[in-house]
This record gives structure tokens, C-alpha cells and sequence, in this order.
């Protein structure tokens, strides 16, 4: 099969790029994958409950219900989906090719250009317990999750030493009755700033040293077992929320050795565009956002990375079309000489 373009992801960036394409009439097919990387087709909001900050849901909105409608809304205008992986991707030449989960013995399928959306997941400790109370006073989204009334005026706990940790734990400090930060070493890995911040909040208390080793509690997440790492004790902490902030894992691996990446792995877009370093190649969501990763940055990332790509093709068609010699007869005979031909006069 042969796309003009092909959006790899399920996500809101995925769905965004969808939307706008297959309005520009390109359309656009959609691998929403398979489980792939983990997660559901719908991506990372299909593991949440009350999505509370993404516009023109005053009342807030289910995750699942969201990205149904946005797949809908995808399908709407036209745009092609189908519910498979995608297992290998070549970028070396035009048109890209591709292959899918299971078929990869198969003839590649091709496309002029790809949107990449593959998301991210957040990294988990897996700690005893984790699984009982995921999404039940365990998150790896602050900003996603730490306004919900469970957590108000309760004692909260961030695992994690970097500038998201700390970010995490402040904005925490508005609902939690205290915010604890677990950090493995003697020292934060967060910036100058966000280190002072963190360490002077009056409602925080970074515990050096320490790692989370198990979580307890009834219907919901109640207590965590800590543990010195310097000499093995370990003693309860209070806890109804616990948020790791341990560093986010971009699903690049279709990518490896193709496009540019960060030293964290993200895909690297031009400033301000969705261009990466492959011509034709877009990327937009979490997979190239280590900074905000939210569904609204995504979605909007998802609209630039279309937008683009619907103006690169269509330039390349324009020059196209300008470099080919369009034939115009000119003048026909009848005495059985060839017919003459002028080139395009506008080339
Ligand atoms: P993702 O949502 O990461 O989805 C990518 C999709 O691509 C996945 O379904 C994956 O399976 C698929 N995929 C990956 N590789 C392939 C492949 N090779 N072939 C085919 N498909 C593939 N943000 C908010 O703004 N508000 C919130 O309330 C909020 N709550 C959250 C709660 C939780 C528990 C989590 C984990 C995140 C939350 N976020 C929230 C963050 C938000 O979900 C992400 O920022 C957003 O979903 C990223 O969108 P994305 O389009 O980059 O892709
Ligand atoms: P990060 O800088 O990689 O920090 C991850 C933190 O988690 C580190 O303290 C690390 O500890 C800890 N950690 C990792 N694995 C762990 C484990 N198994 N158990 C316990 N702790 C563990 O990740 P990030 O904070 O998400 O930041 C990513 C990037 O985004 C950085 O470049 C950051 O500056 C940037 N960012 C910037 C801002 C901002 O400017 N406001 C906000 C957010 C993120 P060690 O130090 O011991 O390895």
C-alpha cells in the first residue's frame, strides 16, 4: 500500500495530525497500534480517569471517552484507521517504507511522509504493591492527577531528584497537607532554581538517601516502607499519594539511528516546527516534549506537524508538476509528420 502520508500513534497529537490532514483531503493512514509500547490504542489517557484540564470540558472528562471521541472525529473526515503496530520503519530514501507487527517478511508499504506520535511512558519502580494501587493514590503525573480529592490536605510523597520531581512536589505543596520527596542519592539533579524552591517550601521535606520498597494500604494507597540506603532501615511513611518523577522513556525505537534524538532520546524538531531531521518526517507529542506533556501541548504539536506536512507536499507536487515538460500540441499534421510539442512555457 502506498500513503501520502501515514501518522503512526493514537494519541491526541496522532488524531490532531488525522483531523487536519484528512481535511486537507490527504488521506491519511493511521496505525493506532497494537498494545504497542504497552499502551492501549488511544495512548496514555486511556490509563486515566478525570482528565480535568483539557479545553472545553468544564466538567472534566474520562480519558477513554476523550480519546474515543477523538478517534471518531478522526474518522470523520475521512482518515484511515487501522489497529496494528508499526514493527520497522526505513527512512533512508523517499517514499519511506514500512513495515507492520507480524508481517515483517512482508513487501514494505510505503508513504511520502510520516507523522510520528508514538508517546512516551512514564518510568515505574514496580514496587510491591504498585500494581493494587495504580491510579488508587499511585500516579506518575502530578499536574495530571494532584488535584483530585484524595489527595487534598493528605500527606504526599514524590520519588525522583530532577527539575520534574521538584516541579511535581511544589505544585503538590497546593493540595497535600505535606509533600515528602524521596531521592536515592545525598543530592538533587534539579537546576539551582528549582533546587532552592524546593528546599525552602515551608510544606516540603526532602528525605536524601532514601527509596520507597513497598506500598500498603486499604482501598487506597495509605503508607509507603522506606529504607535508608546507607544502612538498610526502613520505617513507615504516611502516604496517600505517590507520584514518580523518575524520568519519562520516549518510544523511539522505530526510530534508533534514523532521526536525531536528544541524550534522554527525544525526537529533536526544528524550534517551533514539527520538522526533524529527515525531510518528510514529522514529529509531535510526548515523543518529541520532554518538558510539558500534556494532551493539549501534544494535540497542538499534532496540528503544527500536519499543517507542515501538508504544505511540504504540496510544494513538492508544484515542483513536480513545474519540472516535468507538460506537452501542449502545438500545431497537428495531417501528412503523417509527427505532431510538435512545446514544454511547459512556465518552466
Ligand atoms: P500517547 O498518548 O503517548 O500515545 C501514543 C500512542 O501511540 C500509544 O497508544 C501507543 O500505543 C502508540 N504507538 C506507539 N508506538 C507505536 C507504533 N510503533 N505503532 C503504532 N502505534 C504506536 N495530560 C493532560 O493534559 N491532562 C491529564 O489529565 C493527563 N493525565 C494523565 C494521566 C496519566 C496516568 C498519564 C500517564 C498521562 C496523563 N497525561 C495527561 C499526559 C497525556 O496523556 C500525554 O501528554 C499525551 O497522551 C501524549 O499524547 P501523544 O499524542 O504524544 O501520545
Ligand atoms: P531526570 O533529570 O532524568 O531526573 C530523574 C530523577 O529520578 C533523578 O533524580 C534520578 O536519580 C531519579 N531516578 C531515576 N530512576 C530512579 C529510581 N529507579 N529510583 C529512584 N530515583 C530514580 O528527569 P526529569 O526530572 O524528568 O527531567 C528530564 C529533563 O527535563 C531534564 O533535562 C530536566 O531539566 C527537564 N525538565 C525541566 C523542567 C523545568 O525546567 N522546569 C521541568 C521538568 C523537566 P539520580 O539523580 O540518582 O539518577
Amino acid at each position: 500500500m502506498h500513503s501520502r502520508v501515514v501518522i503512526i500513534g493514537s494519541g491526541p497529537a496522532a488524531h490532531t495530525a488525522a483531523v487536519y490532514l484528512a481535511r486537507a483531503e490527504l488521506k491519511p493512514v493511521l496505525y493506532e497500534g497494537m498494545l504497542a509500547n504497552g499502551i492501549a490504542a488511544g495512548g496514555q489517557l486511556t490509563t486515566t480517569t478525570d482528565v480535568e484540564n483539557y479545553p472545553g470540558f468544564p466538567k472534566g472528562i474520562m480519558g477513554q471517552e476523550l480519546m474515543d471521541a477523538m478517534r471518531e472525529q478522526s474518522i470523520r473526515f475521512g482518515t484511515e484507521i487501522i489497529t496494528q503496530t508499526v514493527a520497522k520503519l526505513d527512512l533512508s530514501a523517499r517514499p519511506f517504507k514500512y513495515w507492520l507487527e507480524w508481517a515483517e517478511d512482508a513487501a514494505p508499504h510505503t508513504a511520502d511522509a510520516i507523522v510520528l506520535a508514538t508517546g512516551a511512558s512514564a518510568k515505574r519502580l514496580h514496587l510491591p504493591g504498585e500494581e493494587t494501587y495504580w491510579q488508587a493514590g499511585i500516579s506518575a503525573c502530578a499536574v495530571c492527577d494532584g488535584a483530585v480529592p484524595i489527595f487534598r490536605n493528605k500527606p504526599l510523597v514524590v520519588i525522583g531528584g530532577g527539575d520534574s520531581a521538584a516541579e511535581e512536589a511544589l505544585f503538590l505543596t497546593k493540595y497535600g497537607s505535606k509533600v515528602t520527596v524521596l531521592v536515592r542519592k545525598g543530592k538533587l539533579r534539579a537546576s539551582t532554581i528549582m533546587t532552592k524552591r524546593l528546599l525552602n517550601h515551608p510544606k516540603v521535606e526532602v528525605l536524601f538517601h532514601t527509596r520507597a520498597v513497598e506500598a500498603k494500604g486499604g482501598k487506597l494507597l495509605e503508607k509507603l516502607i522506606i529504607e535508608d540506603v546507607r544502612d538498610g532501615e526502613q520505617r513507615e511513611l504516611e502516604a496517600n499519594g505517590l507520584f514518580y518523577a523518575i524520568g519519562h522513556e520516549p518510544a523511539t525505537a522505530l526510530v534508533k539511528g534514523q532521526l536525531d534524538v536528544d541524550e534522554d532520546g527525544y525526537v529533536i524538531t526544528v524550534p517551533g516546527t514539527a520538522e526533524t531531521s529527515v525531510r518528510g518526517v514529522f514529529a509531535a507529542g510526548d515523543v518529541q516534549d520532554k518538558r510539558y506533556r500534556q494532551a493539549i501541548t501534544s494535540a497542538g504539536s499534532g496540528c503544527m506537524a500536519a499543517l507542515e506536512c501538508e504544505r511540504l507536499l504540496a510544494e513538492e507536487e508544484e515542483s513536480e508538476t513545474d519540472a516535468k515538460p507538460i506537452m501542449v500540441e502545438v500545431k497537428k499534421e495531417s501528412n503523417g509528420v509527427a505532431p510538435e510539442y512545446k514544454s511547459n512555457p512556465l518552466v
